[in-house]
């Protein structure tokens, strides 16, 4: 029997995006998989069920769910999904670890085999799998288009018959993979450009996109690429140059996030009322508690004529290229474990035992397990 690979129209609120493409769903028949969708799955990211070629049409999730061997996901699936999932089903897609418990447990519970997007490794040769990139790149473009459309002014320098107009100045905090795709979105839309990381490897990446790196003199290298969290001091320090920076901004994008904790607040309300009235934050870090003291998740929040836009789920802001892109993720972390339509998961394979979140009722990633007690 061929595996069934299902995928679902996504019931969480506002979320537009698809899990599975007219395209990779082609992959996955080619590999000798069934390919089982629920009808108007990528309607809401511009896929009409018309374009999907070679997969079976479910008429409700339940269908999916009950169904499917393999089930892949956007957002998380709730409670009430993994209850109908079949026994030793494969779930794969954003799993919120640190915030979705009772799903964790769920999963657990019912002994699926979850694998969770934001666990699988940051190593090169899983690049191409890594969703939460992916996705990421998209929030740093969009971030600077809202920065641009709520701004009262150009972003590029213009000589007009009515005299020159001076360029913006965009600063960017946290040059992960967001803020990359956001100082070269800004560049291309003709500002001038400031950013800053904690991670001084950053420093030859941002200057190779024509942006100025503003340093502070404080360095927060930490393990596996990411940034460690800062001492009171450092912080100190680094607040103190980025302020006057702050200041001097018409736009500030914000994309600071530590793994697994709450964002660092870097823009503090002082800190807002040295900006000129006018000017603007957009803190895409706004989930996760925001890198500015006002934001607001899901609001624009205006302190003194200084409008700070706390964006959610930017990346469904894009839901076309969003998906084709997550797919395509999907696809190359499941490919290696499809053999002539059959599933064999190489337990050996790092990519695997990392992202692995739930497994033969055990969860196997340690920091969620610790937080469940
Ligand atoms: P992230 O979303 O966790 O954080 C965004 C950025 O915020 C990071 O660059 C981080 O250094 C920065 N930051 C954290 N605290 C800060 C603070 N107080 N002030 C200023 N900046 C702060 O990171 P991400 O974009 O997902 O990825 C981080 C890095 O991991 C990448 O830039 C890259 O080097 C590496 N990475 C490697 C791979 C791979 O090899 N497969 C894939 C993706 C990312």
């Amino acid at each position: 029997m061929p595996v069934t690979i299902g995928a679902l129209r996504e019931s969480a609120p506002n979320e537009t995006r698809v899990s599975l493409t007219p395209e990779v769903a082609e992959k996955f028949a080619q590999s000798g998989a069934r390919v089982l969708v629920e009808s108007g799955a990528g309607a809401r990211a511009n896929f009409p069920d018309a374009l999907f070629k070679k997969v079976d049409w479910a008429p409700s999730p339940a269908a999916v769910l009950t169904n499917a061997d393999i089930v892949l996901a956007v957002q998380p699936l709730t409670v009430e999904q993994i209850q109908q999932l079949k026994p030793a089903a494969v779930v794969v897609g954003f799993m919120q670890p640190h915030a979705r418990k009772d799903e964790v447990k769920a999963l657990r519970d019912r002994r699926i085999t979850s694998f969770a997007v934001e666990l699988i490794p940051r190593i090169s040769r899983a690049q191409s799998m890594d969703g939460l990139s992916s996705q990421a790149a998209i929030a740093g473009y969009k971030a600077v288009l809202i920065a641009a459309s709520n701004l009262p002014k150009f972003f590029p320098m213009l000589t007009t018959a009515a005299g020159t107009i001076r360029p913006s100045q965009v600063l960017v905090i946290g040059a992960g993979v967001a803020g990359l795709q956001a100082i070269a979105t800004a560049r291309r839309l003709g500002a001038v450009v400031e950013a800053y990381d904690v991670r001084s490897a950053t420093k030859e990446q941002v200057k190779s996109l024509g942006a100025k790196f503003v340093d502070t003199g404080v360095s927060a290298e930490g393990s596996g690429g990411y940034a460690r969290e800062l001492t009171a001091e450092e912080k100190a320090k680094q607040q103190e140059v980025l302020d006057s920076r702050i200041a001097a901004a018409d736009a500030v994008v914000t994309t600071a996030s530590v793994p697994g904790r709450p964002a660092p607040k870097i823009i503090s309300r002082a800190a807002v009322e040295r900006m000129r009235p006018g000017s603007v934050v957009v803190d895409i870090a706004a989930e996760q508690g925001g890198n500015c003291e006002l934001t607001r998740a899901g609001e624009t929040v205006n302190h003194n004529g200084v409008n700070i836009i706390g964006p959610v789920n930017l990346a469904a802001s894009l839901a076309y290229n969003a998906s084709e892109m997550y797919a395509r993720n999907l696809l190359n972390f499941l490919k290696p474990a499809i053999e002539k339509g059959e599933l064999k998961i190489d337990w050996t394979d790092e990519v695997f035992a990392q992202a692995c979140l739930t497994h033969d009722g055990v969860v196997k990633h340690e920091p969620t397990l610790k937080t469940l007690g």
